[in-house]
């Protein structure tokens, strides 16, 4: 018998009434513990036990398991609303498909008059999303807070939020992180290392960077909300509810700071700014302290906001962290500024001033579900206000382009073509072929059979074209002239990152005109671990690393094996290389994934974690890889490790940019041009000119150091940056002129071996497929 009829039965029996409404049961009674108590962390099997009981016992809540984690738990949704309107889900599912794409309206004289019909009878779809970052507990544990009151409460507040909204609600992005902090935390609680953060990724491959994920859909619980909630339901509102540092303000609410993605509609940006104003100003009211809005977080990129191509608002909410679970004591002078707003004085952005003292889980869930039940008011309240402002931003996404405006773009097919197009095509873009017997053309030259049109007179068609236009970051200066860091990263351009070559087309489309996007040609490459000598294996650093998750998951997900090899094992010297003694040989190359210096020679500090992970690499894992290269091993440094290669083996080589103000010279997550000498075997299939994703990149200059461990002509420069170009293609540069004629990718030979040194990221975040043939050549047999 299904285990919801048992409970049914039960309460029956129990109650001896025929509804099952009025025993709601409590978070308290299924987790044992009120959530926001102090130093108290439900496991995932908790909260999908308390989500079954729920639905169970509530005529409000439908609770369904969308699909299986990366490590195979439940990824589960609560659907909740009134009675009635669950009732009807499938007819108000409908009512937003159609507004979504006022095409599906009929023709055009009488949509306006359709929708106002259907704009009548919808609701507020709103999506609620929790805990995507694992250390941040209390949105997790607030969604069951969340929950109990929809589905218990008589209050008219909650009535209203019932009948005018229906609320989809996650209560984890990442259950598989839900279990790894809390068996941390258990296991450390009421030691010296009480809520500290967990030694590893919280999400398998990509930890925090997990949320960045919303325009590649790498990862399967980003597919699974994509394809099982953002496109089923197309939410007017996503209540996207995180935690931030200790030290800022108690709470950031939207309007996000500039810059705001130009492709994001404007309807939208006045969407979460009414929203966002009128939340803070009722915390306020409420009596709630701390609250900055416009300031730290922008809203350039699409990796962190599929709602914003697919016209919905993404309501960001950042509170202050307590030590996971475990409060901790602030004080006032502590607080520290952030972009945008000093919480140590009101300002337009900031205030009331909180003045320290103690904070703990409990005040975390406060702020979180006082500012929910706030959003979700709104949206009831302003039901139709939210689905008009939605249908017209899909009637001026569908609009006929006029005379001269962007038509849209032709993709050209190549090697990478398919993954671009996949992209596009989970996120709702439409494309076809040209008609049988003809071919696109640009002037006179005809494109390739199997070019694709990607026009922008549809509902996402801004998703398409953010990603396939080259971005133009803004020069923002704070007050003193010093460059304001983009939250995140500052371009995203496909074609580029991916070596596809897409021709933009104006409008009335006849011919083709402007720049294409194209960087040259390169041959299909096929990796296997076949290819390789031997498996290639990956330091694993004790402090936890998303480039080395994320470069996993491109090894998994091409099935090629790869082996770890941890601080105590290199600090061990274990031979790792010895083909000559007849030793069995288990590696031949070692992957030193992107990290500071610093972090790879010295790891977690002493006391700063369990004596077992402190120290990192140190002068005896130095040691020990220098060895490995002597004797015939291939050691490769991705961006900011490179670094560490130069100081620790004394290469002929400096970093030219190390120590630069951010005023000459700054590269936040940009794509730049390099030149390849192809005659080299880590350039063997690639074009002469192609990308290189730098962030926080070193820039190679060879040098005649009379110190180094070898003379500079064992320096092999494989890619640089052109003397006579500008090096940026997409995003924001300052001082390229710095780096023209400098290196980004060297070969050194060390003894039998050799070291290759990556000034860039060239698997950045599994998306820049333009730059994998160079790292997988870096791993190929000699
Ligand atoms: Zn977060």
């Amino acid at each position: 018998m299904p285990k919801r009829i048992i409970t049914l039965l039960l309460l029956f029996f129990v109650t001896g009434v025929a509804t099952a409404q009025k025993k709601i049961p409590t978070p308290a009674e299924v987790l044992g513990f009120a959530p926001g108590e102090d130093r108290k962390l439900a496991s995932w099997d908790q909260v999908v036990d308390y989500f079954q009981k729920l639905d169970a016992a509530s005529d409000r809540v439908v609770f369904e398991t969308l699909g299986n984690t990366t490590r195979g738990k439940p990824f589960v949704m609560a659907t909740i609303s009134s009675p009635a309107n669950l009732a009807r889900l499938e007819e108000f599912r409908k009512i937003q498909d159609q507004l979504a794409d006022p095409r599906k309206l009929g023709p055009l004289a009488t949509r306006d008059r359709k929708a106002a019909e259907l704009i009548r009878q919808g609701k507020t779809i709103v999506l609620i999303t929790c805990g995507i970052h694992s250390t941040e507990v209390g949105s997790y544990l607030s969604s069951t807070l969340i929950a109990h009151r929809l589905a218990s409460s008589t209050d008219a507040d909650v009535q209203k939020i019932l009948d005018n909204t229906i609320v989809l609600l996650v209560p984890s992005l990442n259950p598989d992180g839900v279990d790894i902090v809390k068996n941390w935390y258990d296991k450390t609680l009421g030691t010296p290392f009480e809520g500290t953060d967990p030694p590893e990724l919280y999400h398998k491959y990509t930890g925090h960077d997990n949320n960045r994920d919303w325009y590649a859909f790498t990862q399967v619980e980003t597919q699974l909300t994509v394809d099982k909630i953002h496109n089923v339901w197309h939410p007017q509102i996503v209540h996207d509810i995180h935690q931030q540092g200790s030290f800022g303000s108690r709470l950031f609410l939207p309007p996000y700071m500039a810059p705001v993605e130009p492709n994001v509609p404007k309807a939208l940006v006045q969407g979460y700014t009414e929203l966002g104003n009128w939340m803070a100003a009722e915390m306020r009211n409420k009596g709630f302290e701390g609250i900055t809005t416009n300031s730290t977080y922008d809203a350039w990129s699409p990796a962190r906001a599929y709602s914003h191509y697919h016209a919905g608002v993404r309501m960001l909410s950042e509170t202050a962290s307590a030590r996971i679970a475990s409060p901790l004591t602030l004080k006032f002078e502590e607080l520290r500024s952030r972009e945008g707003y000093d919480p140590q004085k009101e300002s337009p952005k900031f205030g009331p001033l909180w003045r320290g003292g103690e904070w703990h889980l409990g005040d975390i869930t406060k702020y979180m579900t006082t500012a929910a039940f706030l959003l979700l008011d709104h949206a009831a309240t302003n039901r139709e206000q939210w689905l008009r402002r939605f249908y017209a931003v899909g009637k001026e996404a569908v609009r006929p382009r006029r005379a001269g405006e962007l038509f849209g773009f032709l993709i050209e097919p190549s090697v990478n073509t398919e993954a671009l197009l996949d992209i596009l095509k989970r996120g709702g873009v439409e494309m076809s072929s040209a008609k049988q017997g003809n071919s696109f053309r640009v002037g006179t030259n005809e494109l390739p059979n199997n070019t694709m049109l990607v026009r922008l007179d549809q509902p996402y068609g801004a998703f398409a074209k953010a990603l396939l236009e080259v971005q133009r970051y803004p020069n923002l200066r704070d007050a003193d002239g010093h460059p304001i860091a983009p939250y995140d990263v500052t371009a995203h351009t496909l074609p580029l990152l991916m070596n596809v070559t897409v021709h933009p087309v104006k409008a009335p489309f006849r011919n083709l005109r402007g720049t294409p996007t194209k960087l040259g040609p390169s041959e299909k490459y096929v990796e296997t671990s076949a290819r390789f000598q031997s498996m290639p294996a990956f330091y694993h650093s004790s402090v936890p690393n998303q480039d080395e998750g994320w470069t996993k998951w491109i090894f998994d997900s091409k099935k090629i094996s790869y082996g770890e090899l941890g601080d105590k094992e290199l600090r061990a010297g274990i031979s790792v290389y010895k083909p000559s003694a007849g030793v069995t040989v288990k590696y031949y190359t070692i992957i030193i994934p992107d990290q500071p210096a610093r972090t790879l020679l010295e790891g977690y500090r002493s006391g700063a974690m369990p004596p077992e992970l402190t120290g990192g690499l140190g002068a005896q894992g130095v040691k020990t890889l220098r060895d490995f290269v002597e004797t015939g091993g291939t050691l490769i440094f991705l961006n900011r490790a490179s670094n560490f290669a130069i100081e620790q083996f004394k290469l002929p080589l400096r970093n030219a940019v190390a120590g630069l103000p951010r005023t000459d010279f700054y590269v936040p997550g940009s794509i730049l041009r390099i030149q390849l000498d192809t005659s080299h075997p880590l350039a063997a299939g690639m074009p002469e000119e192609t990308i290189a994703w730098a962030e926080d990149s070193p820039v190679f200059e060879v040098t005649n150091d009379p110190e180094a461990t070898v003379p500079a002509s064992n320096v092999h420069v494989v890619a640089s940056y052109a003397a006579d170009k500008d090096p940026l293609l997409s995003g924001w540069l300052l001082g390229g002129d710095l780096i023209k004629g400098k290196a980004a990718l060297v070969e050194v030979t060390m003894g039998k071996g050799r070291v290759i040194l990556f000034g860039f990221r060239p698997q950045y975040r599994a998306q820049s497929l333009a730059t994998y043939p160079l790292f997988f050549n870096s791993l190929g047999s000699r």
